[in-house]
């Protein structure tokens, strides 16, 4: 029995959403089936027409959640394993009624018809796991029987054998429990590269009700197949304080707003509580968007229709958001503070690393502070929902004996560079090099004015963009610059665990942006050695046509500075001179616009010669512009955009 015909599956079983992952030769992935693939961490309970119990799971009994509070549970991950007195204090956010069971179990009563259904928090995250083993199954196409389940790491021995006893429920043997920060490192490859040193890891998890943070000491062992040791040194958080509350600051900022607006037209002010459930569910809609688009971008538009004559429109930035939460991320960063104080009483100063978990840490600002607190660059190259998922199937491979050579990394499989101008691959990072890695290059424009600079992460051998693959890209916002002017440094940084790091920074302007991903991850062995194999089959195709887009590239700048000059100063040429210099770069432009179409249709030795012969006969041409230039007649003469 193997990974291949009794897998063993990962499943992250979150408070409000849960997935399942699958870790193969590839590297770890997020399992789906027609499009089921996060399950909102909720079930509804009713009748069927014959009087049966039926129960309808995720998305379908999130969206009727408002119409049918008392059957729907949620958040049932809160009873686990607890008594009725344990979980006093989340009572106040359940919608459901909560009662005392055999050993004083926290029970969950369901209103049906006449009668009453009593179910245990464990049935409940049971109908979950099934949701998941049912999309796992699908995914993999076969029965899937086993898993790995995450718990947080301050779960008691009563949740954790809760949380086996609903897999039990569900069909599925529960092979392991693990912490859900250990996943999160797990997922990262933390811990597996083999070296012999101790680690210590941050886990800061900031979902949508709930903020955790971990500080982990990962120390080496002499497991083969699980190379280091992961304690769990101390823990801090807040049960309630999570993206939920973010959307409650911005829905009050909205409340007090149309309550203002409306007593301006001369109707009644109206406070929050009084307005209509469908109104405030509204808002929170609208609340969520606004802050989602905030993540990515320094602005957003709100519009809601209050009523047939009054409109609220209105534009936040992103600074204005940030004073709102700034409150909440600093009760992060307290118990932040809390975790490490815990853990400095284990003798550990500083982490060296901090993995983000949860929808939230999406956030800008979350980032930053995060960052400052522990002087690390945060780890963000995989899906915040996903990582925790991720990890638990890491460890089901491990554990299923899976090729962990494949998660392992010591040297660089794969070249890695970016983009450049007409599709041509910079190389920074070449293969083979060994981990860590780091390189860095200068890059500019080639067009005047442009404020976005796209950067195209790639990994490949191949000359070309389009025989590579594409990591992923970002954005690098600038001040409108004359081509040439902006003067961007681009780093790589692969660290031992393989994890990326791309960052560009604009050197006038002080302009940053960066992005992460695990290059080594969807890849197999065979895969890599297949991409190198073609990189030697194309090897003197693809420098020939390395060398043409370049000469396009660099043919175009000069182009366009004789001609600008031509145009200026012909009057000033010898009749004849202009005539050749006029042929010359008719001829480089002819050729431009034949390789542009077609780069085979032009020999590259041909449009070199072409590219020569008018740089040789331009420098006449440069001479007359320079001393026109220093007679002062041409007060716009400038030299940007000359090669
Ligand atoms: P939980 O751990 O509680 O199950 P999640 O990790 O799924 O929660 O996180 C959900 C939260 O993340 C929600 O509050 C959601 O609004 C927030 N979130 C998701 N994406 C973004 C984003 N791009 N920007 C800001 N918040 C986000
Ligand atoms: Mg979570």
């Amino acid at each position: 029995m193997d990974q291949r015909d009794d897998p063993i599956i990962g499943i992250d079983l979150g408070t409000t959403n849960s997935l399942a992952a699958f870790c193969n030769d590839r590297g770890p992935r997020v399992l789906e089936s027609e499009g089921r693939r996060i399950v909102p961490s909720v079930v509804r309970y009713e009748l069927d027409e014959g009087g049966r119990v039926r129960t309808l799971v995720g998305g379908v009994a999130a969206e009727g959640a408002v119409e049918h509070p008392r059957t729907t549970i949620s958040s049932a991950k809160r009873l686990m394993g607890r008594s009725l007195a344990d979980a006093q204090a989340d009572l106040a956010y359940l919608t459901y009624r909560v009662i005392e069971g055999e050993h004083e179990q926290a029970r969950i009563a369901i209103p049906l018809g006449e009668r009453e259904l009593i179910v245990t928090p464990q049935e409940v995250s049971a109908q979950i796991l099934g949701e998941l083993r049912r999309i796992a199954s699908d995914a993999l196409g076969c029965e899937v029987r086993r898993a790995v389940v995450t718990v947080p790491a301050y779960f008691d021995d009563a949740q954790r054998q809760a949380t086996r006893d609903a897999g039990r429920l569900a069909g599925l043997e529960v092979v392991r429990i693990v912490n859900e920060p250990t996943a999160a490192a797990l997922a990262y490859g933390i811990g597996l590269e083999g070296d012999q040193q101790e680690r210590t890891v941050a886990v800061y998890d900031l979902g949508g009700g709930t903020f955790d943070i971990s500080i982990l000491r990962i120390t080496p062992s002499r497991d083969d197949a699980m190379p280091a040791f992961y304690e769990v040194l101390s823990t801090a958080g807040d049960t309630h304080l999570g993206g939920d509350d973010i959307d409650h600051e911005l829905v009050r900022l909205f409340a007090d707003e149309i309550s203002q607006m409306r007593v301006e037209y001369g109707q009644e002010a109206i406070e929050l509580a009084q307005m209509s459930a469908r109104t405030r569910r509204a808002l929170v809609g609208f609340a969520r968007l606004v802050k989602h688009r905030l993540s990515e971008e320094e602005r957003a538009r709100v519009e809601i229709v209050v009523d047939e004559h009054l409109r609220y429109e209105r534009t936040i930035d992103r600074d204005e958001l940030e004073r709102l939460m700034d409150p909440l991320i600093s009760r992060t960063m307290c118990a932040c503070e809390r975790a490490m104080r815990d853990a400095q009483k284990k003798g550990i100063a500083s982490v060296d690393a901090v993995v983000l978990v949860g929808g939230s840490t999406r956030i800008p600002l979350v980032r930053r502070r995060v960052r400052e607190f522990f002087g690390v660059e945060p780890y963000t190259a995989l899906d915040p929902d996903e990582v925790v998922a991720l990890g638990a199937s890491v460890q089901a491979s491990i554990l299923a004996g899976g090729r962990r050579d494949s998660l392992l990394l010591d040297v660089i499989p794969l070249s890695l560079g970016i983009e450049t101008v007409g599709g041509a691959v910079a190389k920074l990072i070449m293969r083979n090099q060994s981990v860590p890695a780091r390189a860095t290059e200068m890059f500019s424009t080639s067009v005047d004015g442009q404020t976005q600079i796209k950067l195209h992460v790639v990994q490949g051998e191949r000359e070309m963009v389009a025989d590579c693959r594409s990591l992923g890209t970002f954005i690098l916002h600038v001040p409108p610059m004359p081509a040439g002017i902006p003067q961007v440094e681009v780093e790589f940084l692969v660290d031992a665990n393989g994890v990326l790091n791309v960052s560009a920074l604009e050197r006038r302007s002080g302009r940053r942006a960066q992005m992460q991903v695990i290059p080594s991850h969807g890849l197999t062995r065979e895969e890599v050695e297949r991409m190198e194999a073609e990189s030697f089959a194309h090897a003197r195709e693809d420098m020939t046509r390395h060398r043409i887009v370049d000469l396009i590239v660099n043919s175009r700048l000069d182009l366009k500075w004789v001609r600008e000059r031509l145009e200026r100063h012909e009057g000033d040429l010898d009749p004849a001179y202009a005539r050749t210099l006029r042929g010359r770069l008719e001829r480089l432009e002819e050729l431009v616009r034949r390789a542009d179409e077609d780069w085979q249709s032009v020999d590259a030795d041909e449009f070199a010669r072409a590219k020569q012969d008018l740089d040789e006969q331009s420098v006449r041409l440069q001479e007359v512009a320079i001393a026109q230039t220093l007679r002062g007649n041409n007060p716009g003469e400038s030299d940007a955009g000359s090669a």
